[in-house]
């Protein structure tokens, strides 16, 4: 017996697009359907419709179909293999549910992994630079200490649920085109555990578990920043089914420092000297993490040019050693003078002539490097 031609089958041209063949298959899959078509060549008539439609709704299928017909199918399984198919749209519109959406009793009883759960903690600046010992509190759920997460009051059992007869899950059968078809849905009066609370515990009603607020002392080590997550293991939800606790994350924030910049573990410090330290030199002192510290300042320094405390940054968040501080000189030019230094002034100043000396490289560059051109 030669095989129809699929499009043939459908009774759709060669060139209809997936929309043309679904709708067509869907007509034509109500006129056939067994349970509606009493004729006798009802229920071949629907195979061949099925199979056409398993065939034309596959790109891939269809591809080598209209290559070399039936037998460019016939070795893919041209019979309909109705994984490949989508069909759940299909069923979702003729009898309003789908294929997809539940899980087998035995996943929800299975045991899971507690959530995480995430603290945020802001620090000073030179708390995150040496470290720190915090003491945190947060809300978390524990095992009821009442039931031991049982649900049920003490003395009391839990029941197997009757709706479902334990299982978790309820199957309804439906009639379809595809002949008897069972539908599985979680159970609605005990939420898919097989089991039933007679008497809730008082204490968690009947949730197993209940919100505690839970105290940590924290070592927060040396060099975090902004953006850092220290993970406390096992400090997150309880897990589930016997499952494993979840972690505690806590996300550091390093609040701004009136003087201090971090650039990771390097301290930034924008430093004014005078107009005669910067001419002369000088030894001043100046703020650091460890606390006051001499830097030299080269006689002749000029504005903009970085100069580099070793070590005295911040520690390596792994592995020893430590970053340094780099202090960024600028000259700050008097508003003011009193009548010694403004004579002196003048007298510096009749030493010096008048000249002024056009610069090769100014604001011009600077404003072109500032715009990145
Ligand atoms: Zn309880
Ligand atoms: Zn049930």
């Amino acid at each position: 017996m030669s095989k129809r031609d699929y499009y043939e089958t459908l009774g759709v041209p060669r060139g209809a697009s997936p929309e043309e063949l679904k709708s067509a298959f869907r007509r034509l899959a109500r006129q056939y359907h067994p349970d509606v078509n009493k004729e006798p060549d009802a229920e071949e008539r629907f195979k061949e419709l099925n199979e056409a439609y398993a065939v034309l709704s596959d790109e891939q299928k269809r591809a080598a179909y209209d290559r070399f017909g039936h037998a460019g199918v016939d070795g893919m399984g041209g019979m309909p293999d109705f994984t490949n198919v989508d069909l759940g749209d299909i069923f979702e519109e003729l009898f309003g549910f789908g294929f997809g959406g539940r899980r087998s009793a035995q996943a929800r009883n299975a045991p899971r992994r507690g959530a995480d759960l995430q603290y945020n903690l802001a620090l000073e600046f030179e708390e995150a630079v040496f470290g720190v010992e915090k003491e945190i509190e947060f809300p978390r759920d524990e095992v009821c200490s009442r039931c031991s997460g049982e649900g049920a009051e003490p003395g009391t059992s839990k029941t197997s649920c009757a709706t479902c007869g334990g299982r978790g899950e309820v199957r309804q059968n439906r009639q379809t085109f595809f002949g008897n078809m069972v539908q599985v849905t979680t159970c609605p009066d005990c939420r898919g555990s097989g089991e039933i609370i007679s008497t809730p515990c008082q204490q968690c009603s009947g949730r197993g578990l209940e919100r505690k607020t839970i105290k940590r002392k924290v070592d927060i080590p040396a060099g975090v920043d902004s953006g850092t997550q220290v993970r406390l293991g096992a400090e997150g939800q309880p897990g589930i089914n016997g499952g494993p606790q979840g972690d505690l994350y806590i996300a550091i924030r390093v609040r701004e420092h009136k003087y201090f910049h971090r650039r990771e573990d390097d301290i930034l410090l924008d430093l004014d000297v005078n107009v005669a330290q910067a001419t002369l030199g000088a030894e001043v002192e100046v703020p650091t993490v460890d606390g006051p510290a001499i830097l030299s300042i080269p006689a002749g320094v000029q504005p903009g040019k970085v100069l580099r405390m070793r070590g005295k940054g911040v520690p390596h968040l792994r592995g020893g050693g430590r970053g340094d501080q780099l202090v960024m000189v600028d000259v700050s030019i008097p508003r003011k003078l009193n009548a010694e230094q403004r004579k002196l002034f003048e007298e510096l100043a009749a030493t010096m002539g008048t000249e002024v000396q056009p610069k090769e490289s100014g604001w011009l560059d600077k404003l072109r490097e500032a715009l990145g051109g």
